[in-house]
């Protein structure tokens, strides 16, 4: 079995178009591709990013499917005669990568005709699948769980009173094959109350009020992120490590490009709590897990 990358024109075809419609298409064999071989293809200028990740299931079909018509555009190498392959898409990336990461991570020269891949470029796609896969998976877990904090809460609070000390790791699941640790919503609505309802970035930070439950509305967030749990021994859902936000500064915990002043000094804030709950980590490990 090979893994290669084909390049794609969207002038001549809409190979984004058509997965989105189907998910297998015919391609012409140009190179000697085997079934079971892995197949990326990269969409060329002005996009120059890799899109997609096949399997080829069937070789030397003497025409092509018909079927995505549609998406070729005017006289192509598509209608040439000769042999094709049908592809099966495995993968379409939910943040394709952009050529110049190829570059920097192996790729050599322009990709035009078909070329095998293998090494350190190879790698580099499939551990950026995973973290890509992984950060999506994370991101819904955390949007779940501020919904489901905000549907819960009432407005009769009571005071928290937090004695931090280790946990043992929850049993996890999978989500998209993805590991996924429970979130505790208690834990969090702990967070919320700890910090007053004010985001802990600045506790002056404006908020408006929850349709669900009127309070100030506040998003809890896990310092060091849960899909980080199989490094540590304890438990990372704790109190400690959850923290109140407004949703400016959660979203720049999350997309942001400056977000990590404000994610050591909360973390520094934290650290003595952290420890009572058995969580040590360094800085440079935990500016890695927010890359
Ligand atoms: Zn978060
Ligand atoms: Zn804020």
């Amino acid at each position: 079995m090979q893994t290669w990358v084909i390049s794609c024109s969207l002038k001549e075809y809409d190979v984004i178009g058509a997965f989105r419609e189907f998910d297998a298409i015919d391609w012409k064999q140009s190179a000697n591709f085997e079934v079971r071989d892995i197949i990326f293809i990269y969409v060329s200028h002005p996009i120059m990013k890799l899109f997609f990740k096949c399997v080829v299931e069937e070789i030397g079909l003497e025409t092509r499917s018909q079927k995505d018509r549609e998406f070729v555009s005017g006289i192509n190498s598509f209608e040439d005669k000769g042999r094709y392959m049908r592809l099966k898409r495995i993968t379409t990336f939910e943040e394709p990568i952009p050529f110049k990461l190829l570059s920097e991570n192996g790729l050599k020269g322009n990709v035009q005709g078909p070329r095998r891949i293998s090494g350190m470029l190879l790698e580099f796609i499939e551990s950026y699948l995973e973290k890509s896969r992984v950060n999506n998976v994370s991101i819904l877990e955390d949007n779940r769980l501020n919904e489901s904090i905000q549907k819960s809460l009432t407005r009769n609070i009571n005071p928290v009173k937090y004695v931090p000390k280790p946990k043992v790791k929850p049993q996890h699941n999978y989500v998209d094959g993805v590991k996924v640790y429970p979130r505790c919503r208690e834990v969090a609505i702990n967070a919320l109350i700890r910090a007053d309802f004010k985001c802990e970035c600045a506790v002056d930070h404006s908020t408006f009020k929850s349709k669900f439950n009127g309070l100030p509305y506040m998003e809890a967030h896990h310092l060091i992120p849960l899909a980080y749990q199989d490094e540590f021994d304890f438990s990372l859902d704790v109190e400690a490590n959850v923290v109140s936000l407004c949703s400016h500064c959660h979203n720049e915990f999350h997309y942001g490009q400056e977000a990590n002043s404000n994610l050591l000094r909360l973390l520094k804030m934290r650290q003595n709590e952290l420890m009572d709950c058995g969580i040590i980590i360094e800085v440079s490990l935990i500016l890695e897990f927010y890359k």
